[in-house]
């Protein structure tokens, strides 16, 4: 066998579509899948991992949900528009939908942003440490497309003792 055979089945020459081309099918089938709550029928559903560019975002929410959902914001206490709001239904990701939590967790925490005691589901969220600001807290993320959602603190009501600080801007509201 001639050595150059020998190389070109090692290392076979690649044209830049090929090469996009392989780089799909390595995203494809990375696809994280995740196991996420569905308020609708009531049990777990396999879904993927919801992953999009700035640009994307940007698109598709406000300033505003922008900075806070996809870049780890904060609205100022007492201006998001569920902080003094108490309808009957369920809070989703403003990102992806993902249900997160029922009305009836949600509670007058007095801080100025939207307070639930617990999620709708615990697949349905994330927690992350936080070491920003100089202080030590619990991030919570939307477990689907990774929105920043706010912080859970140990403050909250019996039996739980759970307070999750949420963004209003990281939340629709979807009246049952
Ligand atoms: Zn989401």
């Amino acid at each position: 066998m001639c050595f150059p055979c020998i190389e070109e089945k090692v290392t076979p020459l690649l044209f830049p579509g090929e090469v996009s081309r392989v780089a799909e099918k390595v995203t494809g089938t990375m696809r994280k899948m995740v196991l996420i709550y569905s308020a609708q029928t009531g049990v777990l559903e396999e879904r993927g991992k919801v992953v999009k560019s700035d640009a994307e975002w940007r698109a598709q929410l406000s300033n505003e949900e922008f900075r806070i959902a996809r870049k780890g914001g904060t609205e100022p206490a007492f201006t998001g528009k569920f902080n003094d709001f108490y309808g009957r239904g369920i809070y989703r990701c403003i990102c992806c939908g993902t249900d997160l939590f029922f009305s009836e967790s949600k509670f007058d925490s007095g801080t100025g942003w939207p307070s639930f005691s617990s999620p709708v589901d615990p697949h349905n969220i994330r927690t992350k440490i936080d070491r920003s600001l100089g202080m030590v807290r619990n991030e919570v993320l939307c477990a689907r497309c990774d929105a920043h959602l706010g912080h859970v603190f140990d403050d909250g009501p019996p039996p739980a003792g759970k307070r999750y600080c949420m963004n209003s801007a990281s939340l629709e509201f979807l009246p049952l």
